[in-house]
């Protein structure tokens, strides 16, 4: 049972990211709160997360994004949607709100850049496939496992569907990454589940993926607590994080739990030694490990450059 609560928009529709990787391009935030009820998930901690299965639909976004491009000189060459506010969860209207918004950036020459963990309704991924050069793609896929999916991820698509929408996508020719993030140490890093999921990636024609590790906050901790019934995994996801650092969230200063630099630069040497041996190019979020990562887990897409981008941006802010 879902609640979807419709709401006026109180503020821009397109706003710049605090986050140094989405700060790129203009961001889009269609509701608060997101349906997948992701048992990790770091909007758990927001002032404005409305509880489990239920989410604020800010039904006059299309409007408002109307209105705020019709006033704008010049347009972005992209948007992002936030990843806090999944595209395709599972409610008719966001489904239908999303195709919408999707639909006007496209008859606008504006290009878009997601991640999801969702089902894409068969109507978005012909809009998305129509429009491929005009979309930059990561799909979530933290685990081929489906019952570590249903407990961690109790309503996003299943990785079996998952697949079939990357495979869906890139061979109607949308550039298409995975994202592995939030890996679960000593539940979704072993070398067999990694050479395995690489090896499913590679089957449906993706050759570029990102990666991150669990990071805990206060909520998600009390989150993990209360959803995770098999206290065996709790435990042993819960005491890899014995010794844990404090760190900061680059460019968005919000302090983080992570995973000790040592055991992050394990996992990751494994996630790269898997990826490579499947043909897969593996960047690492540096947001969360600015310590031991450079560069850009690319998590807006990889656009080309426009001498203006820079005065469109502060133009649509
Ligand atoms: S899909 Fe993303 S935003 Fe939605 S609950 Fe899962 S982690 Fe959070």
């Amino acid at each position: 049972m879902v609640t979807v609560i419709r709401a006026k928009r109180r503020s821009r529709v397109l706003t710049s990211s605090g986050l140094a990787c989405l700060s790129v391009l203009p961001t889009i935030n269609l509701t608060a709160g997101c349906l997948h009820d992701c048992v990790y998930c770091y909007v758990r901690g927001y002032r404005n997360y409305p509880g489990e299965s239920r989410i604020v639909l800010y039904e006059d976004t299309l409007e408002r994004l109307r209105q705020e491009l019709g006033r704008s000189r010049t347009k972005p060459h992209a948007v992002y949607f936030s990843p806090s506010s999944d595209l395709f969860q599972p409610a008719d209207e966001v489904l239908d709100l999303s195709h919408a918004i999707l639909a006007f950036l496209f008859r606008q020459g504006i290009g878009v850049a997601f991640l999801t963990k969702g089902g894409i309704p068969e109507r978005t991924i012909r809009l998305l496939i129509d429009h491929a050069q005009l979309v930059r793609a990561q799909i979530g896929l933290i685990t081929l496992d489906e019952e570590i999916s249903q407990v961690f991820e109790p309503h996003a698509a299943s990785p079996r569907t998952r697949l079939a929408q990357m495979r869906a996508l890139i061979s109607g020719g949308v550039p298409t990454e995975a994202r592995l993030d939030p890996i679960l140490p000593t539940l979704t890093d072993k070398p067999v589940e990694l050479d395995r999921h690489f090896a499913a990636l590679a089957q449906v024609g993706v050759k570029r993926a990102a990666a991150g590790v669990l990071f805990l906050r206060s909520a998600i901790r009390r989150s993990l607590e209360k959803n995770i019934a098999d206290r065996e995994k709790l435990a042993s996801l819960l005491g890899a994080y014995r010794g844990e650092e404090q760190a900061v969230m680059r460019g968005a200063k919000i302090a983080i739990q992570n995973l000790t630099s040592k055991r992050r630069r394990e996992i990751f040497a494994r996630l790269k030694a898997a990826a490579e041996a499947h043909g897969i190019e593996l960047s690492v979020c540096v947001c969360k490990n600015a310590d031991i990562a450079r560069g850009s887990c690319y998590i807006a897409g990889t656009w080309a450059r426009r001498s203006s981008d820079a005065v469109q941006l502060a133009l649509v802010k």
